[in-house]
């Protein structure tokens, strides 16, 4: 399988090689040069199957690994969760469905893709040999799966960077509470895009990246977008697909979630809509209402995940929309830079064939999280009630909708409790984090110092 940049100035690369990279050298995103295809036979035959069997088949096509490898590795990559259905669907009204993402080692979606990862990376460096410097920018949930994932590995080092004070609690604990010497959480002045800008901007130092053995394992890594995929083929096998239709709501930041349901849909999987939802940081919702994709300052929520100016995988999109012209998209990217673009008539009518939107306040954030408790029992993360909001306004009978439960309550009490009134647990495995010691570094926004750091602490 053959990789090509959303910028069209890279090299064409092979799965590994797209893996490791994560950005491509022209600034792009890696995409499958062809999306390869599952029959309706092939999608009915993951009826039963368990979710790693189901995993094997739909990512299958898109890796360059023997069988038997591969398989073990998915093995590995879930053995951790909680639940035995990896991302069980559950039933809220008629017609709507909830799949929770939730029940991985750090309490969140990023879990199915950062476990998977961890193995891959890890096949591959013992393979050759040689040693890695991951990094991430991270608005909480992001950090805390992959330190997870790449804990302990001694071909890899990790750092990551959260914009210190505009994480949870329970998101920064996880970050800073692994023992591990390879595991470096540094709290940097700034937001979410601060941060995400200073990994770009490593990336972009040719001589650093080569120098350290950069590799990102931020949304923008194709493996990650892959690993995603597995589950909207569940949810909606499970539903009836292929024989019946069903949408997806997906309560969006980078947009690599859905982006990996725009995937299965490619792939032939019977998808009607999906739904981008947002919080008030609206940029996705703005542009696919009015086709101007313009940055706003980020305004912190209850629903911090999704606390964004900038989408990474939107640019995915945009490379499909405009016909896969890497040019155009080198263009759109360059306006973007300088404020935002306006989306051609003809890729914003592309985009709108797939995609719907809707965006949740605060208030009715909170309002889901209580109504929701009070009908079915489910406790909502504040970043899936945002979900379940947009969604009620997009059902269209009889398809059925599926949201994605992207994070378990308790990864943000606060919110939940002035939602419910009630603190949401930690489940029993992990009831100890608030007595675990912390360890992080400050660092500020500061290009050149966060690398000399990283300089002296990959140089052991
Ligand atoms: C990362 C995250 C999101 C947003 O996902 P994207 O792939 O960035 O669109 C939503 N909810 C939670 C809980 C997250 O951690």
């Amino acid at each position: 399988m053959k990789y090509v940049s959303t910028r069209g100035q890279a090299p064409e690369l092979g799965f590994e090689g797209a893996m490791l990279a994560g950005l491509a050298r022209d600034g792009g995103l890696y995409v499958p040069a062809v999306v390869p295809q599952m029959s309706q036979a092939d999608i009915a035959a993951l009826a039963g199957l368990s979710y790693e069997q189901a995993a094997f088949r739909v990512m299958r096509p898109f890796v360059d690994l023997p069988d038997d490898v591969f398989e073990g590795l998915i093995a590995k990559a879930y053995a951790g969760f909680g639940h035995s259905a990896r991302a069980p669907l559950v039933q809220l009204d008629s017609g709507h469905f909830l799949l929770e993402l939730f029940h991985g080692p750090t309490l969140a979606f990023k879990d199915f893709a950062m476990q998977l990862i961890g193995q891959l990376f890890q096949e591959a460096m013992a393979r050759k040999g040689e040693r890695i410097t991951i990094v991430g920018a991270t608005s909480g949930d992001t950090g805390s799966a992959a330190i997870e994932a790449f804990r302990g590995l001694d071909a890899v080092d990790v750092f990551i960077l959260f914009p210190h004070g505009r994480v949870s609690e329970v998101q920064r604990r996880q970050m800073t509470t692994p023992t591990e010497a390879n595991v470096h959480a540094l709290a940097m002045d700034g937001d979410f895009d601060d941060c995400q800008a200073a990994v770009k901007a490593m990336f972009n130092d040719f001589a650093f990246r080569d120098a350290v053995g950069l590799t990102a394992i931020n949304s923008i890594n194709w493996a990650r977008v892959l690993a995603q995929v597995v589950y909207f083929f569940t949810a909606a096998v499970a539903l009836g697909a292929p024989h019946r239709s069903v949408s997806f709501t997906v309560p969006t930041g980078n947009f690599g979630d859905i982006f990996a349901g725009y995937i299965a849909r490619s792939m032939g999987l019977p998808i009607e809509r999906l739904v981008v939802a947002t919080n008030r940081n609206d940029i996705l919702h703005r542009t696919l209402a009015t086709g101007e994709h313009r940055k706003e300052g980020v305004s912190p929520t209850i629903s911090p995940s999704m606390d964004i100016q900038v989408s990474s995988n939107f640019e995915r999109a945009l490379f499909d929309a405009y016909g896969r012209d890497g040019g155009a998209v080198r263009q759109l990217m360059a306006e973007l830079g300088q404020g935002g673009f306006t989306v051609s008539q003809g890729a914003l009518q592309a985009l709108r064939e797939t995609f719907a939107s809707g965006r949740a306040s605060e208030e009715e954030t909170s309002a889901t999280i209580r109504a929701i408790q009070a009908a079915t029992g489910e406790v909502l993360c504040p970043h899936s009630a945002v979900g379940v909001k947009v969604a009620r306004e997009h059902m269209h009978r009889p398809t059925p909708m599926i949201t994605l439960a992207t994070a378990h309550p308790a990864k943000f009490p606060d919110a939940v409790e002035a939602a419910t009134g009630q603190r949401p647990p930690l489940p029993i495995r992990m009831a100890d984090l608030y007595d675990r010691p912390e360890r992080m570094t400050r660092v500020a926004n500061d290009l050149g110092q966060i690398q000399t750091l990283m300089r002296e602490r990959t140089r052991q």
